[in-house]
């Protein structure tokens, strides 16, 4: 930690059952059992729960809500994980088992969106951490936090792996009649060993695509991040290509394709847990991240133009779905990629 860090929590002590504090304030700490067993939650009490995205910042959102951090769905190339060592906590195991709770959550939120500051703005969820993650089905922030938005006509999106997000269909619809609702199911692959490998914490791919369906047939426009698309492991043009028309089946109001982008902290990780299961790809990943965290241009568009080839046809998008085969950064971890800034 150097002083230029400003830490929001620490651990402190050195014992075998290190504490969490702060100016936020650990409140409680919960070993999980039955459903949530393996998990730790940290509860804190949060000061604020609207964090501004810095203006300089890449991110296509400029607020975030966040109610947890940490992501029980383990996914090995998430680019949140560093967002833990903030906390003072581990980037790997830490980041998967250790969730840090706010409590306060929705508490927070109504009295910020009730303040004579809050303009309204459109308030981004899932660019930490996924707001669908095994936690909510004991916590039921987001769906707090989703039923606050909607009173207030507030707009807002959400980015998750998550089927979970089924479960609050009767508020998506409500609050979708009220204000504007985006939604985003990331799939970056349809292939099953690929997907028990690099995200073994997530729900199948297939269902995250029948939940697409039932958002987009409920009235709720939801579109599916492919992301990200894995070198060596779900880049192939024939997974690509199956990937995209399963999207456009499953009536995608739109698609994004995204390619694996390796930051400092992730790039180690990443390369480690490639070193331990599929040591035949290191010396591709070195070669393919071998000036920095991004891939060749090149591979974007190849992505792209796989991806746009199995889309309907322009003038299809124009009578219904917008229908997108680009990909950038502004989306959050689930879209394989993480800002800074997006630290709420
Ligand atoms: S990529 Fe998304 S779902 Fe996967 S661990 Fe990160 S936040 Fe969770």
């Amino acid at each position: 930690m150097t002083a230029s860090t400003k830490l929001r929590w620490a651990l402190a002590g050195a014992d075998d059952n290190p504490r969490l504090f702060d100016v936020d304030g650990l409140v409680d700490r919960h070993v999980g059992t039955g459903a949530f067993a393996g998990l730790e939650f940290l509860h804190v009490n949060a000061r604020t729960i609207i964090n501004e995205v810095p203006q300089a910042s890449r991110l296509g959102f400029r607020f975030t809500v966040n109610a947890y951090r940490g992501c029980s769905h383990a996914c090995a190339y998430c680019f949140a994980r560093p967002s833990h060592a903030y906390l003072g906590l581990g980037i790997a195991e830490d980041f998967d088992r250790r969730i840090v709770v706010k409590v306060n959550a929705v508490e927070c939120l109504r009295s910020e969106l009730r303040s004579r500051r809050w303009q309204g703005d459109h308030i981004a969820m899932g660019t930490n951490t996924d707001p669908y993650q095994r936690a909510e089905g004991r916590y039921h922030l987001t769906r707090g936090i989703i039923e606050v938005l909607s009173q207030h006509r507030n707009p807002f999106s959400i980015v998750t792996k998550s089927t979970l997000v089924l479960r609050d269909l009767d508020l998506l619809v409500e609050a979708a009649k009220r204000t504007e609702v985006r939604l985003h199911l990331s799939v970056g692959t349809l292939d099953r060993s690929v997907w028990r490998l690099t995200e073994p914490g997530t729900p199948p791919p297939d269902k995250r695509l029948a939940a697409v369906r039932r958002l987009n047939d409920a009235g709720v426009p939801c579109g599916v991040l492919i992301a990200p698309i894995l070198p060596g492991l779900s880049d192939a043009d024939a997974q690509v290509r199956e990937l995209a028309e399963a999207c456009a089946a499953a009536g995608a109001a739109s698609v994004t394709v995204v390619p694996l982008h390796l930051r400092a902290g992730v790039r180690e990780h990443f390369l480690a847990f490639l070193r331990r299961e599929r040591p035949d790809l290191v010396a591709l990943y070195e070669e393919r991240f071998a000036r920095g965290a991004y891939q060749p241009a090149s591979e974007q568009r190849r992505l792209s133009a796989l991806v746009a080839a199995r889309l309907p046809s322009p003038a299809a998008r124009r009578r219904a779905p917008v229908q997108r085969a680009g990909g950038d950064e502004r989306t959050g971890p689930c879209a394989g990629a993480h800002g800074p800034g997006a630290r709420s």
